[in-house]
Parts: structure tokens; sequence; C-alpha cells
């Protein structure tokens, strides 16, 4: 097989065989429908900064513009003051924001890292639905920072304003109407799509969708993805064994809601459903153990595909064993940069390497000059020796001095490097999964429970239906 390129790639922290796998689920939006972000994210913005202005809120909002670059997943909301923070997954604020205004080392120490840090405390930005609702307060944090006395409200009030109103732009059709009214605008085809799902399908796999969003939204979506385009599946409900919606995922992995039937496709009327799920029949609600029982698997056979870390992905892993598949559509371009920058990597290795040498050398002038001063420091010893050690000694200490600033020079080269390469990534985040050389917070989340990731779920067709996947993981520093 061809050397696939980094963003084709699946990648792997748990060991998954793909011929063990009976059956493969797939959450919807931004799993199997990807939305073209910048315009379906603006118009979540615009349509929530409407309904602030609606309550009462200053009409120059209507200004503020969406950025579809300034946040990105995996960032830590600080409601109370207003700020936005990218965490190590040693729970360090390594960058921080006030609305646009960078905070600098100090500021963060004083209210981040001097004291013990609860990731509980704040809010994750983990799914894109978040990523325009982050956006807009920190524009709204970023008004009332230039204009005080604009907004008299504190930001966790006004952040409180926004989770009601961005609800209920997703809930009152806002959004979904404009969505289905000018799909082309707002969804991005994958054009390998079919060629996925059938490939699997003749793998011998079969598929089912289990999604939050509601029958009358996902059938339209679905039909506009896969309707008529294969002969074999003119259908879109064709390709799947059971469908799924309104799931109330994670509750779906942790309540005990019932099936119902959705008996009309129109206005999607339900019936309380009992008895296995038939085949090709579209079910509300449910909960895992009942599909599980329903559908006679057993978890390890389930592989879920989701882009959400925690109602995809870490409930079906910790509670029902579905092996995973995270998908992080950000890695699409982070990977052809990192490709790209891998240059910069190993000039940055090798400056470390380099300071790591210019450490031990000091070190060991160190000791030679620790025990030349002791010597010295010995009463009784003659004059001429003690003269000659003099003179080593003040050779010594005139190198250990030369040796520090090379070792200062060093350290302020590769943060020069390390910041270069950050902003080339991302000008204010640098790597979705690093924080500098550290893994991120998102990058440990992803780590623990996603089995796979991806940038596309359709990167599954790279691989053949009976892949084994094998993780590396489990080396240990002292194996490299
Ligand atoms: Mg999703």
């Amino acid at each position: 097989m061809q050397k696939l390129k980094k963003h084709l790639k699946m990648y792997v922290n748990r060991s998954l065989n793909l011929a063990s796998i009976k059956s493969i689920g797939f959450d919807m939006d931004h799993t199997l429908v990807l939305y073209n972000r910048e315009n379906f994210e603006a118009l979540a913005f615009h349509e929530t900064v409407k309904k602030f202005v609606a309550h009462g809120y200053p009409e120059e909002l209507l200004k503020l513009k969406f950025d579809p670059n300034f946040v990105i997943r995996g960032l830590l909301v600080d409601r109370e003051r207003g700020n936005l923070l990218k965490v190590d997954a040693h729970k360090y604020v390594k960058k921080a924001f006030h609305g646009h205004r960078r905070l600098d080392k100090q500021e963060r120490y004083e209210l981040y890292n001097a004291k013990s840090f609860k990731a509980d405390d704040f809010l994750t930005v983990d799914t894109f639905f978040a990523l325009s609702e982050t956006q807009l307060f920190i524009e709204l944090v970023d008004t009332m920072r230039r204009h005080p006395g604009l907004i008299q409200k504190t930001y966790s009030e006004v952040y409180r304003d926004l989770r009601e109103w961005i609800d209920l732009s997703h809930q009152d059709g806002s959004i979904k109407n404009q969505v289905l009214a000018e799909p082309e605008k707002y969804i991005d085809r994958d054009k390998h799509l079919v060629e996925t799902l059938v490939k699997l399908i003749d793998g011998g796999k079969k598929l089912f969708l289990l999604t939050n969003s509601d029958w009358p939204y996902t059938n339209s979506v679905m039909s506009y993805i896969l309707n008529d385009m294969h002969s074999d599946f003119p259908k879109w409900q064709d390709y799947f064994e059971h469908i799924i919606v309104s799931a109330g995922k994670p509750n779906f992995f942790t309540g005990s809601n019932p099936f119902y039937e959705v008996v009309t496709d129109k206005e999607g009327l339900l019936r309380l459903h009992r008895g296995p799920l038939v085949p090709k029949k579209v079910y509300h609600g449910g909960n895992a153990i009942l599909f599980e029982r329903l559908t006679q698997q057993k978890g390890d056979q389930i592989l879920y595909c989701g882009d959400h870390i925690y109602g995809d992905i870490q409930r079906s892993k910790e509670l029902f064993n579905w092996r995973t598949l995270l998908v992080v559509q950000e890695l699409e371009e982070e990977l052809v940069k990192l490709e790209r920058l891998q240059p910069e990597f190993e000039r940055i290795m090798d400056a470390i390497h380099r300071e790591e040498e210019l450490q031990d050398e000091a070190q060991a002038l160190r000791s030679e000059i620790g025990t030349l001063q002791r010597r010295l420091n010995m009463p009784g010893s003659d004059k001429q020796k003690e003269q000659k050690q003099s003179g080593k000694l003040k050779e010594y200490l005139e190198q250990l001095a030369r040796k520090e600033q090379q070792i200062e020079e060093q350290h302020r080269l590769i943060k020069e490097l390390i910041d270069h390469r950050e902003k080339a990534i991302h000008p204010n985040w640098g790597e979705l999964m690093r924080t500098s050389l550290e893994r991120s917070r998102f990058a440990k989340q992803i780590e623990a429970y996603a089995c796979l990731y991806t940038s596309r779920v359709t990167n599954l067709r790279n691989y053949s239906f009976s892949q084994k996947f094998r993780s590396y993981r489990d080396m240990m520093p002292h194996d490299m």
C-alpha cells in the first residue's frame, strides 16, 4: 500500500482489530455531516447577537464580527473573569486571553498558576457548536473591556444570557431553517462518504446512526448528503441497519429512556416501542443498555464514531466498552502544517539537545570550581601551589560565565523557535494537541477516551475492513 499522507491516516491510542467489530455507529453532526465552519458558525453567532439586542443589550453589538479562527477546541472558559485559557496536561495555564487582550506570564501566574487549578471550575470548548458560542463571549468581553459601563452586567451574567439565547437559536429554528433552506452554503459534502459506507457494508459491517438531532432535521440533512448517490442505496436509510434520533447523548449511555418509534415521516409522530428494534425503522430516544439488548450486540463489537469527546466517546467507552473513533476535523489542516514544519521541530529538538550538553559542561565546571575553592580554603598549603590553583580557579570561573551566557542564549533561541513554530500553526494558541512541547489537556483527553482518532470519518476507506490498528502508546520512556 502506498504510504498515506498524515491527514488521511487513523491514529491509534488503543489497539483495535477491525475484523472483530460487527457494527459501526455514527454520530451525525460534524461526523457524517460536515458543516462549512465559517458559514455555519457565523450564522449561529449572528442569530444569537440578534437575540441579545432584542433583549435590551446595546445595538452596537450588531456590528460584532465573527472570527472563525480565534477560538479552538480544547480551551477552557473562565466565565467569571471573562478569560479563555489553554492548559497543558499538568493543568498549567500556558496561554490566556481576556477578550482580545493576551494575558502575560505574571497575570497567568497570579490568577491561575500560583494556586491549585480546578479544571471543573471552567467550561470546556469541546464541540464545534461551542466555538461560535465562545467566540461571541470573547467579543462581548472585549466590548465590555473597551467600553466600561456599556453593559451593566458581570461576565458570568452575560455568559448565562449567551447560553440561553444560543440554545434558543438552535431550538427555535433560527439556525436550522437557514441551513435547510441553503444546504449547499452550510454543509460540505464529503465526496468519499458513499464509498466509505459501501466499503464497510461490503466488508460485513452493520452500520447505525445515533444522533441527538431530531427526526425532521436528521432526515433533511441525511437526504441532502446521501440520497440518490448509489444505485444499491437510493435512500439514505438504506445504508443503516438502525437509526436513532434525539438520542440525548451522553444521557443515552447513562439513562433509561425507552425507545419510541417515529411513525410519520413528516411530523415525526412517536409511539412507544416494545420488542426488538426493527432494522431500517427510525427510533427516537432510548438508551445503550436497551440498544445492546434489542440488537443483540456486545459493547466491544461496536465501534462508535463521533466528534464530541464527552457526548460520543467518553461514556460509551467507559460504561459500555464500545470501541471509539474520535473525529478531530481540525487535524486535517494542522497535520499538513505540522508536516511542513517538521524541519523546525527538528531544529528545536537539536537546540534542546545542545542546551543539555551546555548544561552538562557547566555542571562539570561548577564541580571543578567547588573542588578548587575547598582546597584553597584549607589551611597550610604551599604558596606556589596556591597561586597555581588561584589561576586555574579564575580561568574556570571565566569559562563558567561564558558557558552560562551561552546557555541563556540557547534558551532564548529555543523559546524563539518554539514561538515561531506555534505562531505558524495558530497565532493565538499554537498546536491543538500541544502547549509549547507539552501535551495539551485536550490531547490528554483524546488519549484517555478515543481508541482511534482521525480528521475525517471517511479516512476509514483507506484501510481494509479487517485492519489491525496497533497502538505504540504502551512504550515507556525507557523503551525509547
Ligand atoms: Mg456531533
